[in-house]
């Protein structure tokens, strides 16, 4: 029955796109469940074990972390073994990238390094706590969450599939990540907007393969248009990195 509870508060979170008031769960709580979920996520998942290419992913995860507006987060950057076009995020700094996207960005460094930069903005703005509904953030704030709940928490991170970023939170995200790759300057800041236009091309030809492409963050005309317009202002100067 909780974890039913704690589904539908996320739920509701999700449908309100992010009301909640930020900063009510600390750091280290967000690291308590990052931390939790992401022992779950790799014994349900598996983890890709190439060494070169984790540290190809991890190289540049700790780049874009460094870029971003938590640069003093602990990050971990790593490959789960599914073939899926995806890449999920958990509160504190954990980022995973699906094999399936290293496969599909093969060759293509800014595309890939774009997603990271996406994922970074999530944890940056503070996504996942703003998931995690208010009911359970009152509990933390008066301080009656237990180690059980913070396993349900987790558990609700952990389960992929069932995860999906409100409009907003996905603009932000993007715009974050816009944002971190051009402070990076190492590489190719359209590298995000290239990708989702590979996502677009994949969904006119197979329609059917699209349904499982970039689950958690579905790709839209109208968010391509907006990181577009928002590297554009960069570039020119009239918004501020
Ligand atoms: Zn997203």
């Amino acid at each position: 029955m909780k974890h039913l509870s704690i589904l539908a508060a996320i739920l509701l979170a999700v449908v309100l796109g992010g009301c909640n008031p930020k900063g009510m769960v600390s750091t280290n709580q967000e690291i308590e469940i990052g931390k939790q979920s992401s022992k779950e996520i790799e014994s349900k998942y598996g983890i890709v074990k190439d060494a070169q290419l984790n540290d190809m992913v991890n190289t540049m995860g700790q780049a874009i972390a460094k870029c971003s507006d938590r640069p003093d987060l602990e990050y971990t950057f790593k490959i789960l073994d599914q073939k899926d076009v995806n890449a999920v995020s958990l509160p504190g700094g954990w980022v995973y990238v699906y094999k399936g996207l290293i496969d599909e960005t093969k060759g293509k460094p800014d595309e890939l390094a774009g997603v990271i930069a996406h994922e970074v903005g999530h944890i940056a703005a503070r996504h996942h706590a703003q998931m995690m509904g208010r009911e359970l953030q009152a509990q933390i704030l008066i301080g009656t969450l237990t180690k059980g709940d913070v396993q349900q928490v987790a558990g609700v991170f952990a389960n992929v599939q069932l995860l999906r970023w409100s409009r907003v939170q996905e603009f932000q995200a993007d715009k974050l990540g816009v944002k971190y790759m051009y402070r990076c300057q190492r590489w190719d800041a359209q590298g995000l907007v290239n990708f989702f236009d590979t996502l677009l091309k994949i969904q006119k030809n197979h329609p059917s393969k699209f349904e499982q492409i970039f689950l958690t963050h579905p790709v839209t005309e109208e968010r391509i248009k907006r990181a577009q317009e928002y590297l554009n202002a960069l570039k020119a100067g009239t918004e501020k990195p």
